[in-house]
């Protein structure tokens, strides 16, 4: 029989880094040069297939402004999967994420899985963040890593794909 398994994954990470923009093409495989910012946070659910089985994820899609970090804990409290979103072109967006990272793995749940994401990797020219400096950091935090476009569409449902996978082999 088919299985449906419930999981509820946050996004965190700077503004300006693409996290709506990579739900926005996970959920609608669409993307707009113009996205408005997030007030709060945004909702969003999207069904996975992975063989035979399906899950279906409850996406928190978070602001990213400092003033909004009170709430995050009641985004990534539960949180089956958290996806860490920096940009490769913004140094001060990776050094962001590592501290999401570090709250993560210190107030989030235990069995929480987690990917870390290099957004905007279309922007090759103006990259500021190695890869191979991303993936040490990842390898050496338990970490699924990759860059993403949420504009190519590159990598994004690949993410949820390996997270998906992930969940159900949990
Ligand atoms: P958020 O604040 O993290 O939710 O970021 P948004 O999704 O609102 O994106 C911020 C800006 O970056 C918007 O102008 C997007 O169009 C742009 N953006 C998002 N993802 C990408 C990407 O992969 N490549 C490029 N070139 N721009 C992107
Ligand atoms: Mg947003």
């Amino acid at each position: 029989a088919n299985k449906i398994k419930n999981a509820k994954l946050v996004l965190l990470g700077d503004v300006g880094t693409g996290k709506s923009s990579i739900v926005l093409r996970f959920v609608k495989g669409q993307f707009v040069e113009f996205q408005e910012s997030t007030i709060g946070a945004a909702f969003f659910s999207q069904m996975l297939a992975v063989n035979d089985e399906t899950v279906k994820f409850e996406i928190w899609d978070t602001a990213g402004q400092e003033r909004y970090h009170s709430l995050a804990p009641m985004y990534y409290r539960g949180a089956a999967a958290a996806i860490v979103v920096y940009d490769i072109t913004n140094p001060a967006s990776f050094t962001r994420a590592k501290k999401w990272v570090q709250e993560l793995q210190a107030q989030g749940n235990a069995n929480c899985v987690m990917a870390l994401a290099g957004n905007k990797a279309d922007l090759l020219e103006s990259r500021k963040v190695s890869t191979e400096e991303a993936k040490i950091y990842a390898q050496e935090n338990g970490l699924f890593f990759m860059e993403t476009s949420a504009k190519t569409a590159i990598n994004v449902n690949d993410m949820f794909y390996e997270i998906a996978k992930t969940l159900l082999h949990q």
